[in-house]
């Protein structure tokens, strides 16, 4: 018989948590600023930042999945990279289960917080080691949390986390070179998953994968959110697949939240002028369907040295003088339904 998790537990960090009233993650403000360095012969010096999140404000529910949609550099990456502390952030919180996570913690409590903050990857091939067998990937998180769990039983759990990921016991003792796109996504899920996370940050798991083996795995994890009452941050780029998979969504652009709403009503009352152009760039199934689709004037502006005001007012059809001058603030407009924009749609 299997020993639970709990019984490795040494820290008891969220017993005030109260999962009908809170978010599980609440993120306050946060920013993620990299410094860009002048090189000269003796010294180097930091002569700009590039504001890949600024002041990001969400949360999650637990259950849910929290759609992230933004075209490439807006800082949805970086946003889940700050959020299961792989980066520090420059500025603001994080709140899971109610802990602040850049809190100063003992080991033990930062071994408790990133064991049920978990994160699969783009590109899982490069987030497995080309040398290592399937065996030792899995059972590594496994060595690092629960260093006292006997060897018999990682195996045996790392066999059973196989299964429930579609693979087979023989998949072990394999390297990742020797699998499929697909069987690889496979293998980053169960890697994530081995340890029993609460929360799992999933940064555009598919968009590297063909359309038919996309579906496969899109469907794996509707299955394994519902077996382990999981708590998805689901990133991408295509809309039609945030909206298959999202209970919520948050619409990202230039390190900002512009919308975030319920998924249905993101679609029926889009209120930000960015998320209406997103929106109407989605393909019809339907050539009779008149679409009436915006072209966005110009590219990305720099993150290095964003709009004043509104970061979207250079790009923006509904744009006015408030709009360079004054940023606005994310608001909820309706019930659970927020915009950032001085002249929201609805
Ligand atoms: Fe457009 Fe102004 Fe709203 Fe920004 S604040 S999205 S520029 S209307």
């Amino acid at each position: 018989m299997t020993t639970t998790f709990e019984e490795f537990e040494t820290v008891d960090l969220f017993s005030s948590w109260d999962a009908k009233t809170q978010p599980i993650i609440s993120i306050h403000n946060m920013k993620k600023w990299f410094p860009v360095s002048q090189q000269s012969i003796l010294f180097s010096r930091v002569v700009a930042h590039i504001k890949a999140v600024d002041g990001v404000n969400l949360f999650l529910n637990k259950g849910e999945t929290l759609g992230i949609v933004g075209e490439s550099g807006c800082g949805k990456s970086t946003t889940a990279k700050v959020t299961v502390k792989l980066e520090e952030p420059t500025e603001g919180s994080v709140y899971f289960k109610g802990i602040d996570i850049f809190q100063p913690m003992t080991r033990e409590e930062e071994l408790a917080v990133k064991r049920q903050l978990q994160m699969v990857f783009q590109d899982p091939y490069s987030s497995l080691n080309p040398r290592r067998m399937v065996l030792d990937l899995i059972k590594e998180p496994f060595d690092i949390h629960f260093p006292d769990m006997l060897y018999e039983e990682k195996e045996a759990r790392v066999l059973e986390i196989l299964a429930k990921v579609g693979l087979e016991d023989y998949h072990a003792l394999r390297y990742p070179h020797e699998f499929s796109g697909g069987q690889r996504q496979r293998l980053g899920i169960a890697r994530a998953l081995a340890i029993h996370p609460e929360v799992i940050l999933l940064d555009e798991p598919v968009s590297a994968l063909d359309v038919s083996v996309q579906a496969q795995i899109l469907n794996l994890l509707h299955d394994l959110q519902k077996d382990f009452d999981l708590t998805f941050m689901f990133i991408a780029h295509d809309l039609s697949v945030i909206k298959h998979v999202s209970d919520r969504v948050a619409v990202m652009y230039l390190g900002k939240i512009m919308e975030m709403s319920p998924t249905g009503e993101l679609f029926r009352k889009t209120g930000h002028p960015y998320s209406v152009s997103l929106l109407s760039a989605i393909p019809r199934p339907d050539p009779r369907i008149k679409m009436d689709r915006i072209i966005l004037e110009g590219d990305v502006p720099s993150p290095i040295n964003p709009p004043s005001g509104c970061p979207f007012h250079p790009r923006c059809y509904k744009a006015q003088e408030l709009c360079s001058k004054v940023t606005p603030d994310l608001e909820e407009v309706e019930p659970n339904h927020y915009i950032a924009c001085h002249f929201p749609e609805i």
